[in-house]
């Protein structure tokens, strides 16, 4: 059976039996709106973003379940970048019409699964058919107290630039699979699997250790460039620190072509975050927690982006990578 046959409220109903309202939803999927609770003196934290076939995502390369997992892990890392706890997700979707349904389902699992382990619930949405391509439009609700909310704006000179687990390993699946190679299965992961870091985005807006943060979906350098910008501060950039995994580092050794790589490549979903001197020592506590967390470099008053090597020498910046920083540091 197809969408076609399924028709869309009998999709919605699906959907209805598969989803428990927790107690901050008193009403969820099914009416003209949902009404959720927001927790007392908290701000809400609303993102969305948009996946369509073709352009974000291949259906011949990921499973359906995977598709649905990383539409809810994208927006998830959006709330984790602000500090936010997750709480509510919307799902929009175009589906052609000789979608099936079993591809559907899959797809739903993937959502709701995912939803789960991040603590959202599935609170609405909207379906259509799509006469063309598959469409995935995904909106995330979360909270945070108002005290603890991270932008990409507070960055000082002085400040350390960290991020969490580790760099181009996502962009390396990608091109593998774009020259029509399989990737190895831990790069594929992080491709078609990514995790927000929603834990460490709370333990550092609660433990007031980070001053700007943002998650990685363009590249290092142009989120960088995001947070350099809305700061009104430069960084110094040490590419010798990057940290890699040992499959890129199997897969891609020369070191250059690594360094590019975990420079530009695209959806890391990692958090780079800025640390103010006096909160350094707390952060060494939650590093050795888990993931690792890793010093790349400091936040200075001159504006720009510099590349510097272990012996203080400058490097150049990857091609490409030019458009967040002005015409200055060409
Ligand atoms: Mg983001």
């Amino acid at each position: 059976m197809s969408l076609a046959g399924l028709g869309e409220f009998g999709l919605i109903a699906r959907i209805r039996q598969a989803v428990s309202d927790p107690a901050d939803l008193p009403l969820g999927i099914g009416d003209d709106c949902a009404a959720a609770l927001v927790p007392a003196g908290e701000l809400l934290l609303t993102t969305t973003d948009l996946l369509i076939e073709g352009v974000h995502f291949r259906r011949d390369w990921t499973t359906v379940r995977d598709l649905g997992r990383k539409s809810v892990a994208v927006n998830i890392s959006d709330i984790a970048a602000m500090g936010g706890t997750p709480r509510q997700i919307f799902l929009g979707v175009g589906l052609p019409a000789d979608f099936p349904l079993t591809e559907i389902e899959g797809f739903l699992d993937g959502v709701l699964e995912a939803a789960g382990e991040y603590g959202a619930a599935l609170a609405g949405g909207d379906t259509c058919r799509s006469p063309g391509p598959l469409f995935i439009s995904v909106t995330a609700q979360g909270s945070v107290p108002p005290q603890e909310l991270l932008t990409r704006g507070g960055a000082r000179p002085g400040d350390a630039i960290y991020v969490s687990g580790t760099l181009g390993d996502s962009a390396l699946a990608l091109r593998q699979l774009q020259a029509g190679t399989l990737p190895q299965s831990a790069l594929a992961r992080r491709h078609h699997d990514p995790q927000a870091r929603v834990t460490l985005g709370r333990q550092l807006a609660a433990g007031h250790l980070a001053s700007a943060m943002i998650d990685l979906s363009d590249g290092l350098l142009g989120d960088l460039g995001h947070i350099l910008t809305a700061s009104g501060v430069g960084a110094r950039l040490f590419p010798d620190s990057l940290p890699l995994s040992e499959p890129l580092r199997w897969v891609l050794p020369e070191l250059l072509a690594q360094q590019e790589l975990a420079l530009t490549g695209g959806e890391d979903y990692e958090l780079l975050f800025t640390v103010p001197p006096a909160q350094q020592g707390g952060l060494a506590a939650l590093a050795s927690a888990g993931l690792p967390l890793t010093r790349i470099g400091e936040i200075v008053s001159e504006p720009g982006l510099k590349l510097l090597a272990a012996d203080g020498s400058l490097l150049p910046l990857p091609s490409g990578s030019f458009k967040h920083f002005g015409s200055a540091d060409r």
